[in-house]
């Protein structure tokens, strides 16, 4: 008993320190605004207001200075043959929409898929290790599960902050969707527990943190690399639309890296489940959002998986030129949207333009495929073999 005392007082008393305080942070902080989990942009609103313009890229697109990558690679992950998911009872009363996205079994893949009978899972089974991270709603801990010495990531979501920013739905959607997901570059959600004032998320660990930064960092992809990650991208989206979910929230800022340098899509508080009919609701972040997605107010502006492909074109362009495709003031964003209106610069090579352009195409329908996408030129010539991680 007083060994949990200790640990909730330790726990409690943890207090993420972002690397970059000051500047960085602010910077950081206000660019994380984009975060799934942080804010809607209101598409009606934004094609009314033209007064925003003049804080163009810095509120729309902020440029971050060189920030220090985060070196996790102290944490040893076990092997992933000792979790048990937890939320297999929860599966099991799944309704016939939910179900959707489980079958077949998403952990048949896996080395070693556990068969152990679901956890009860509390605070007390996990040591809880140095802070990972902070995002709007939840700070992340480096955890290890004492009886099996798992190490993975503990997400805390304070439950009264969800309640103030008005997202319960929103992670209760995050979480059905992620803990029935098993693939390579998607992150695991292992399983949830909470106590009375906090939601836990017991996530798979990434290792080498994010994606975002890295890419600060590099200032843009080498090709091989970029290369190396849209085939992952490509991949796991295939998976998730297969399963009929919808990530609609593509971008760097919500993809992680795993220790082997593989990229793990994260944070699916926008995502859906998608059913046969198209949705039309809107959401997301402005410098990835497809151009069907940003015609409030017309009938048409119904969407479908293939927003996700937008996303990729635009994620494409950002690895290798450095900057999104459109980044521009916020109501000329949207216009350079709708138009398709960008350049390629010359220093990204023919087949690797060659594949944005054929990415970013206005009608959805004629954009390039998944399938297609894994056997472009570019993805050939840079992965042996496309897909799975970076090794
Ligand atoms: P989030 O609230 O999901 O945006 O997480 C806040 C920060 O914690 C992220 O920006 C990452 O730096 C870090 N983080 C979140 N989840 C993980 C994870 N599974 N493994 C490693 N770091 C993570």
């Amino acid at each position: 008993m007083a060994d949990m005392q200790n640990l909730e007082q330790r726990f409690e008393s943890i207090s993420v320190q972002d690397e970059n305080l000051d500047i960085n942070a602010a910077v950081t902080a206000q660019h994380k605004q984009k975060g799934s989990l942080s804010h809607a942009i209101s598409l009606t609103n934004l094609s009314t207001t033209t007064t925003t313009t003049t804080t163009a890229t810095s509120q729309n697109r902020l440029k971050l200075p060189l920030q220090k990558i985060p070196t996790n690679a102290q944490a040893k992950p076990s092997t992933l043959t000792k979790i048990t998911l937890p939320s297999q009872a929860a599966q099991q009363q799944r309704s016939s929409a939910e179900s959707r996205i489980s079958d077949p079994d998403p952990i048949a893949h896996l080395p070693s898929a556990p068969t152990a009978k679901p956890k009860n899972w509390h605070l007390g089974m996990f040591e809880i290790g140095k802070p990972l991270g902070k995002g709007k709603f939840g700070r992340v801990y480096l955890a290890r599960e004492r009886a099996t010495g798992f190490v993975c990531a503990l997400k805390v979501l304070h439950k009264s902050e969800l309640q103030q920013g008005k997202v319960e739905k929103q992670v209760r959607r995050e979480i059905e969707i992620q803990s029935n997901l098993a693939h390579p570059n998607i992150l695991r959600l292992y399983g949830h527990f909470h106590d009375t004032k906090r939601i836990f998320l017991i996530l798979e660990f990434a290792g080498k943190g994010e994606l975002y930064k890295h890419l600060r960092k590099a200032q843009r992809f080498p090709e091989p690399v970029a290369a190396q990650y849209v085939a992952q991208m490509a991949s796991a989206l295939k998976y998730l639309h297969k399963k009929h979910v919808i990530h609609r929230d593509i971008k760097p800022e919500n993809i992680l890296v795993g220790l082997h340098g593989e990229i793990k899509i994260s944070d699916f508080g926008w995502s859906v489940h998608a059913p046969n009919n198209r949705r039309n609701t809107m959401c997301g972040t402005l410098d990835y959002l497809p151009p069907e997605m940003i015609k409030p107010g017309r009938e048409d502006n119904f969407y479908s998986e293939k927003v996700d492909l937008w996303s990729l074109g635009v994620l494409t362009y950002e690895f290798l030129v450095g900057e999104a495709p459109f980044e521009d003031s916020m109501v000329m964003t949207q216009r350079r949207i709708a138009r398709c209106e960008m350049t390629v610069p010359p220093f990204v090579s023919a087949e690797g333009r060659d594949l944005i352009k054929r990415l970013l195409v206005l009608d959805p329908e004629k954009r390039l495929s998944l399938e297609e996408v894994e056997v472009h030129p570019w993805i050939l010539r840079h992965c042996a073999k496309g897909g799975e991680g970076k090794k």
